[in-house]
């Protein structure tokens, strides 16, 4: 019975400390997930994007995820990652979802606030976690790109918190999704006058690529959750063409999901424990 919102794991303000929150897209990488926070007794965030969500049969997966979590020994949120409609949010409300994030990012400022806060409206009876977005990531999320990436504004990330009722928001500093072209290069200075003007925790999405000292740069100026999801993706296929590669007449689908589950599970317990404690031997 572990199942968790954001409100029940992520840290308060005075608290310099970000909880991992991973990309997962059917039972063994879910599985590597929850293992690797066990190992590590932190609580933890699995997700599953709304494109993921829309495939054929993965509602079964979503139930999944539900049932983990509610067995898991840690405290475990189960969030739908960038929803881009009312619609999507319903339907993992309805699956047992305890988080949604609703990415209204590509929409004008009042729009995004319409919609964001029409979802907190029906989270709320729920008891159900919402994130919003503000400012627009560039990059691929689950294989749907974004064209016009745009920083947030902080000066109207208190309007959009008020209006809306969110319990996190996803900022854009520089962050992007998949993986980086060259260098990341995050704005500082404006995450930390994001952080100054918001009442709520604030999430750095696009983790895979950024280095040891921007995250912990982004955690010392408040950050409470990093995804993660590429390197997820990266460390499980890795597994999976290395472990069919040793043995390819085998075609071992009893051994290979298990060697792809550990490799989910060593990445994972890794980026909890250096959001939750590690990062700070990386502040000079
Ligand atoms: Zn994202």
């Amino acid at each position: 019975m572990a199942l968790a919102t954001l409100k029940d794991v992520l840290a308060k303000r005075e608290d310099a400390r970000a909880v991992g929150a991973f990309s997962t897209y059917d039972l063994f990488s879910a599985q590597g997930v929850i293992q690797g926070a066990e190992k590590e007794n932190l609580p933890v965030i699995v997700m599953m994007g709304a494109p993921v969500l829309a495939k054929p049969g993965n509602e079964y997966i979503a139930k999944n995820l539900v049932s983990l979590a509610e067995e898991a020994k840690v405290p475990v949120v189960v969030f739908l990652d960038h929803a881009k409609d009312y619609a999507t949010c319903l339907k993992a409300m309805k699956l047992g979802f305890s988080a949604v994030m609703i990415d209204g990012s590509h929409f004008s400022l009042e729009e995004n606030i319409h919609l964001t806060a029409k979802v907190v409206e029906t989270a709320q009876h729920l008891g159900i976690s919402v994130e919003g977005e503000l400012g627009a990531l560039a990059g691929l999320e689950d294989g749907e790109e974004v064209k016009n990436s745009k920083m947030t504004d902080p000066t109207k990330v208190r309007q959009f918190v008020e209006n809306t009722g969110i319990d996190a928001l996803a900022v854009s500093i520089g962050n992007a999704h998949g993986l980086y072209k060259g260098e990341p290069n995050l704005n500082f200075d404006t995450l930390r006058q994001c952080e100054q003007a918001s009442p709520i925790p604030l999430v750095l999405h696009g983790g895979t690529g950024l280095t040891q000292e921007q995250f912990a740069l982004a955690v010392q100026c408040g950050i409470k959750k990093i995804n993660i999801g590429t390197e997820i993706k990266k460390s499980y296929i890795e597994a999976f063409v290395a472990t069919q590669g040793q043995n390819p007449a085998a075609y071992d689908l009893i051994g290979i999901p298990q060697a792809c589950k550990e490799a989910v599970s060593g990445v994972a317990a890794e980026k909890l424990r250096f959001f939750a404690a590690d990062w700070a031997k990386f502040i000079n």
